[in-house]
């Protein structure tokens, strides 16, 4: 046994295969940790939970930015592992382990202004008292990981968590098991003497049985749909959760937009990565005057990507089948190919595909494609485009491009997080906090939200000196509560002039 795998008889067990999209080659074969492998993972984590607290939050720095600098030295073999079981190009696969790196520099690094004891003004009802205010870890945080982006998505939580004072047992993805196996082995480089990270591999049950093991919090970033399971779970035993789903990202092109940055960034944000980006580019509104313009940059720039070059194969076969009902329900009813077609999927990969006249209510508008393809809408004005964009049922990020209304549209683009003449750079900004709204999910990972969400605040309150206005005690004098009306009268009774 390892610090970081689940004690196992490896010959009595069920084991699944990693395989390599682009090939169907396996890469490796994992267990199926069954519930009472998690539970016992999540008791070791328990231990070792109350060893990482107990370092310091200077010892654990030092720990964190060692792992960094591993993280550094091996991008490329990480990235080639991305590559090999994820499908995307070893560039992009750099890319995210960079950006995944930037972010667990900055949760290192700014643990403890963010969490540290600080003290607070006692206000006028406790001016006797001082108060302080920190923010502690929960113990074990579970962390459920999706495939997509299988270091920089599970790692926006991992990071922060640790960071944060915690231990950690993560399920990954099915589909990306090795990937999650090399980010537990190298953490255990730089912190072999307890098993502070840990792995859990398996389907779905594994990660239910993660839910339910004793967990102090659980992260979750997956689909809707498996994030309401996950949230049922967690609550039985009232188990905090955080919950980060899916997007059908909206993208506004207004009438004064760079049009050729635009729509290379409308290419790029639809189809890197196939098309699988929870805050990926899904669909397009453009203001009348300049959609033709647009869509034949578009058009023209989405035709010369190769897949297999630009872009890998479609990382999880079942998603091709998706891909193709979306594209034929949306040519079926009216909507046209202006790239691609029904003929572009082509297992494992999906050539390019940008549809428009696309009615609102299809798949191909409101739900999740989760492939490299795009849907042009015309619109009359900025107010169309904001409320069809609003109109999803998810509501992660949105982009919009305007040379001088970007900000004013954006304020009004119900997301959590909006760009501006540029497709999702908050994912590589980590003071800010990332996560959606509605069935994007709840609560924040990254940035100062990001290292709160996985500790809980401990308030310490001191008395100086008895009050003469003595107002919780038994003996509270007759007056007392008068004397507190006149108080607050002075205090707070002024109406405000002009409103
Ligand atoms: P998924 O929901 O199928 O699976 C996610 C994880 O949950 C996997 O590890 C899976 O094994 C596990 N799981 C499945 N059933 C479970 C259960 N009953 N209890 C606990 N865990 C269970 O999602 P996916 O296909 O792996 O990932 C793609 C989805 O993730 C897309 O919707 C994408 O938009 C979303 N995503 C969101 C973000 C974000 O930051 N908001 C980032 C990346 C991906």
């Amino acid at each position: 046994m390892t610090a970081t795998q689940p004690s196992t008889d490896r010959s009595a067990r069920e084991t699944f295969a990693s395989l390599n999209p682009a090939t169907g080659e396996q890469i490796a074969t994992f267990d199926i940790h069954s519930e009472a492998d998690v539970r016992a993972a999540v008791e070791r984590a328990k231990r070792a939970a109350a060893w990482w607290a107990g370092l310091g939050e200077p010892t654990r720095r030092q720990r964190l930015r060692n792992w960094r600098a591993l993280l550094v030295r091996r991008t490329d073999e990480l990235a080639a592992l991305i590559t090999q079981e994820n499908g995307k190009p070893t560039g992009d696969a750099i890319l995210e382990v960079t950006i995944a790196i930037a972010h667990l520099s900055w949760a290192t690094g700014h643990a403890r202004r963010v969490l540290g004891r600080r003290p607070v003004l006692p206000g006028l009802l406790a001016i006797n008292h001082t108060a302080t205010c920190e923010y502690l870890p929960y113990g074990v945080v579970g962390v459920i990981g999706p495939w997509n982006y299988p270091v920089h998505t599970p790692l926006g939580s991992i990071s922060y968590a640790l960071a944060a004072g915690n231990a950690v047992v993560f399920k990954p993805s099915e589909f990306t098991p090795a990937v999650g196996s090399w980010l537990v082995e190298s953490f255990a480089e730089v912190v072999p003497e307890q098993p502070v990270f840990q792995l859990v591999t398996g389907y779905g049950p594994t990660g239910a049985a993660l839910c339910t093991a004793g967990v102090d919090k659980l992260a979750f970033t997956g689909s809707a749909t498996t994030g309401r399971t996950v949230m049922a779970a967690c609550a039985q035993d009232l188990i905090p959760c955080v919950i980060e789903c899916g997007g059908k990202d909206p993208l506004v092109v207004a009438a004064d937009a760079d049009l050729d940055l635009a729509a290379e960034q409308a290419v790029w944000g639809a189809m890197f990565n196939a098309g699988q980006t929870c805050a990926g580019v899904e669909r397009a509104y453009v203001e009348r005057s300049v959609y033709a313009e647009f869509a034949a940059k578009v058009v023209q720039q989405a035709g010369q990507l190769q897949p297999g070059q630009q872009y890998g194969p479609i990382t999880m076969p079942s998603q091709l089948t998706v891909i193709a009902r979306h594209i034929d329900d949306a040519l079926n009813r009216g909507g046209r190919a202006l790239a691609g077609g029904r003929d572009s999927v082509q297992p494992p990969y999906v050539n390019p595909v940008v549809l428009a006249g696309v009615p609102e209510d299809c798949p191909a508008v409101t739900d999740e494609t989760f492939g490299p393809t795009l849907v042009l809408t015309e619109v009359a004005d900025e107010q169309e485009a904001v409320a069809k964009a609003n109109a999803g049922r998810y509501g992660l990020g949105a982009s919009v491009f305007s040379r001088s209304r970007g900000g004013a549209i954006a304020r009004r683009l119900d997301a959590g997080m909006v760009s501006i003449n540029a497709v999702l750079p908050y994912a590589g900004i980590p003071g800010l906090p990332w996560g959606g709204s509605k069935d994007s999910g709840f609560g924040r990972i990254h940035g100062p939200d990001g290292l709160r969400e996985f500790a809980r605040s401990r308030v310490i309150t001191r008395q100086w000196f008895v009050l003469p206005l003595r107002l919780t005690t038994f003996d509270r004098p007759r007056h007392a509560i008068g004397q507190l009306k006149q108080l607050a009268r002075l205090r707070w009774g002024s109406r405000q002039r002009g409103v």
